[in-house]
């Protein structure tokens, strides 16, 4: 079958026809078939230089010799044992190692456990029920964090079935302005328990904090008792050895990690200083837990990963992407479009609107008409970006420098056609 009668099978045995809502794309998905570096195939026979890699956990591209070898031999030595194993404690050391504020580390199964548990961990560390989250930041699907709506006062549940009880506690601001923590912290004096961040925005398109605004988050929720977490889900592994909160200087309490760390698996993980993290049961009370928590086969996948994430790994990633993006923007300059080309290492997207991007409202500006008619042309070409303006788009170890002048050439396309 081909992707067109796959999608009108799947329909009838999946909602929607797909696991998760954003890989919907109109008017029908394109199926996998297999992936390896930077290519992704699909079973139409199509290749596509891929800068979705899975939302971001694939950095060192498909299919990476060492990932595939180290878990071919742990599979047959089992998948799930119900009991720790040492290589559990080997990539602990590993995060606890690279990651500044990690002194300790609960494996979980994906990013939406790692926030629901690191939120849970802060509200009872703090003895306090509130939390403040940015507008337009993801912090996976669970009812505390469906939030986007309403702004300076407790959000509205973004979908059906989450109680307004529940995100009452969820306070809503925008990203980048220091008048409305400050504001939203007088409002709320002594029952906020937490601060929850992307420290790079990552699913709004791309959004940097300005200089200064992390370092702030950092003094004034210790001025008010409040614990700071950093979701780094995506910039962990991704922009640093110690993700965002190393390439910024600025340590948090507590941090959330996923993609990456798993090496393509599922995987989760809540860290950070040890007073915190010795609240978790057993060692506290905190609950947690998970039948595939530290699941061998993610975790063998973790640690081939990370082994190969050194020093120069992340120094090429940088320069990869400042290139890349520099290409970009003297397209753009070329054509006299002037819109915004945001990026951070190796993460980076395009955002189509002449204003400058600092929180969520100026995201909404970004044209995406405009969005989809760039994006259809490049899947058309062979390069697979995610099909939202709002997603962010990633490079892994194995774009090389063809694939990126292809992609420039087939962005110049695109442009071309937005511009007539
Ligand atoms: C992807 C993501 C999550 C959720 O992770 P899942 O593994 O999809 O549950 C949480 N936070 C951020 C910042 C993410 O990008």
């Amino acid at each position: 079958m081909n992707s067109k009668q796959l999608f009108e099978e799947s329909k009838k045995f999946l909602p929607g026809g797909v696991d998760s809502p954003v890989r919907a794309i109109k008017p029908y998905p394109f199926f996998a078939e297999k992936a390896e570096g930077s290519k992704l195939t699909d079973v139409d026979g199509n290749s596509y230089i891929d800068y979705c890699l899975a939302y971001g956990p694939m950095v060192l591209g498909h299919s990476n010799p060492e990932v595939v070898s180290e878990v071919e031999k742990q599979l047959v030595k089992g998948s799930a044992y119900g009991v720790p194993t040492e290589k559990e404690i080997e990539l602990a050391k590993m995060v606890v190692n690279r990651v500044p504020c990690a002194d300790m580390v609960r494996f979980v199964n994906s990013g939406t456990e790692a926030t629901m548990s690191a939120i849970r961990l802060a509200r009872a560390a703090k003895s306090k029920n509130k939390i403040i989250k940015f507008e337009g930041a993801y912090h996976g699907a669970h009812d505390n964090v469906l939030v986007k709506s309403g702004s300076g006062a407790a959000g509205l549940p973004d979908s059906p079935g989450v109680p307004e009880e529940t995100t009452r506690n969820t306070l809503l601001i925008p990203f980048n302005n220091e008048e409305s923590v400050i504001e939203i912290i007088n409002k709320n004096k002594d029952s906020i328990a937490a601060i929850i961040i992307e420290p790079i925005m990552g699913n709004v398109g791309l959004i940097p904090p300005k200089n200064g605004f992390l370092e702030f988050l950092r003094k004034i929720t210790l001025e008010n008792d409040i614990t700071l977490i950093f979701d780094e889900v995506i910039t962990g592994f991704r922009i640093a050895q110690g993700g965002a909160q190393e390439y910024f200087k600025v340590t948090p309490d507590l941090v959330t990690f996923g993609k990456i760390l798993g090496g393509g698996f599922p995987m989760g993980a809540i860290t950070g200083k040890k007073e915190y993290m010795e609240m978790i049961a057993p060692s506290g009370s905190v609950y947690q837990a998970g039948t595939f928590n530290g699941n061998p086969i993610s975790i063998t996948a973790g640690l081939a990963t990370l082994k190969q994430l050194d020093q120069q790994f992340y120094s090429d990633m940088n320069s990869k992407g400042k290139n890349f993006r520099e290409g970009i923007r003297n397209i753009l300059e070329d054509k006299n479009l002037n819109y915004q080309v945001a990026g951070v290492s190796s993460m980076f997207q395009i955002y189509l609107t002449d204003k400058t991007v600092w929180n969520y409202d100026d995201a909404k500006t970004a044209d995406t008409d405009k969005f989809e008619t760039y994006f259809k042309t490049l899947l058309k070409e062979g390069v697979f970006v995610p099909p939202s303006q709002f997603e962010c788009c990633f490079l892994s170890k194995m774009h090389d420098a063809e694939d990126i002048d292809k992609t420039l050439n087939i962005i110049d396309t695109a442009m071309k056609q937005i511009k007539d």
